[in-house]
């Protein structure tokens, strides 16, 4: 079924669970992200972002989401990954997104919650939910770049949360977007999270959380690829980061590397083979692994029957 963010993250605040918002801009990786999920009886986010709009288009994203979770019987949320401005959430709540996300967070505070209010206003009267952002992510995602990350001040983050009504914040606590994360060890900063889940009671969001596992880089590089030097989060970090307050975890680039090695592995071992339909389904079936992984990590695997 299609529900609204709202429908399930207060839950997994209250019970310190996360959900898992994947990023899709396909067919194939929308499947896998929602099949793992009913595997394992889990509520999912499946996140478009504003490339993703641009490479297969709104309409047809929204409405292969929206089919796809309908005829499921887990909770799902059609959500706007990292939007910029008031015009492109409009765009997506109108045809039917159920969530968005406005990330206000290259504005001076008082236009990110001015910004974000008038979104919120609009958003709710239309049953729809909101993410904010507070704070700066370091590092590259879809139409979003920073060259260095501000860590979310809890003091700001409370007068945020309480004067722009969203219904869940994305906090910077060290992490950053892509697969190059950390360049010594991995670290969080779980001491201003802390401080931040003391004061916003509402579900806080993790971005930047892919763990780029060794498994998966070396399987990709096995079979060609060279993705080098990447780090990601750890996952006694993000347990750590989901006993503190994290209640949403957003993953992009593990479902990018596991499509594009199992593609690679398929197209290796069956070099006779031009039919799409096999070549795309074992990327699929890679998906399906690492989004599965991923749920059993967030502890959210048995939280979507409704
Ligand atoms: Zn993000």
């Amino acid at each position: 079924m299609i529900v609204k963010l709202n429908d399930i993250l207060p839950a997994a605040r209250k019970k310190g669970y996360a959900v898992g918002h994947f990023n899709t801009s396909n067919l194939e990786i929308t499947q896998a992200i929602i099949k793992a999920a009913e595997e394992l009886t889990s509520p999912v986010i499946v996140g478009v972002s504003e490339k993703a709009i641009i490479y297969a288009g709104l309409v047809t994203i929204a409405k292969t989401i929206r089919s796809l979770g309908q005829s499921s019987k887990i909770p799902v949320v059609l959500h706007l990954d990292h939007g910029r401005d008031f015009d492109i959430v409009r765009k997506c709540i109108d045809v039917g997104f159920t969530s968005v996300m406005i990330d206000g967070s290259y504005l001076p505070f008082k236009e990110n919650l001015k910004l974000t209010k008038r979104v919120v206003k609009y958003a709710h009267k239309r049953n729809v939910s909101v993410e904010a952002e507070i704070g700066r992510l370091a590092g590259i995602e879809d139409g979003v770049e920073s060259a260095s990350g501000i860590y979310t001040d809890p003091e700001e983050a409370e007068r945020f949360a309480d004067e722009a009504h969203c219904d869940a914040l994305a906090v910077a606590i060290g992490t950053s977007h892509g697969a190059y994360k950390f360049k010594g060890k991995p670290r969080l900063r779980i001491d201003i999270l802390k401080e931040i889940a003391k004061r916003v009671k509402i579900p806080l969001v993790l971005h930047g959380a892919s763990g780029v596992k060794s498994k998966w880089v070396n399987y990709a590089n096995k079979y060609g690829a060279k993705i080098e030097n990447v780090s990601g989060v750890p996952d006694h970090l993000i347990k750590e980061a989901i006993k503190n307050g994290i209640s949403k975890i957003n993953v992009d680039t593990d479902l990018r590397i596991a499509f594009t090695a199992g593609i690679r592995e398929f197209l290796s071992k069956n070099p006779e083979e031009f039919d799409p339909r096999k070549i795309l389904n074992h990327g699929r079936q890679m998906v399906i692994k690492t989004v599965r992984e991923r749920i059993l990590l967030f502890g959210s695997a048995g939280k979507g029957s409704y």
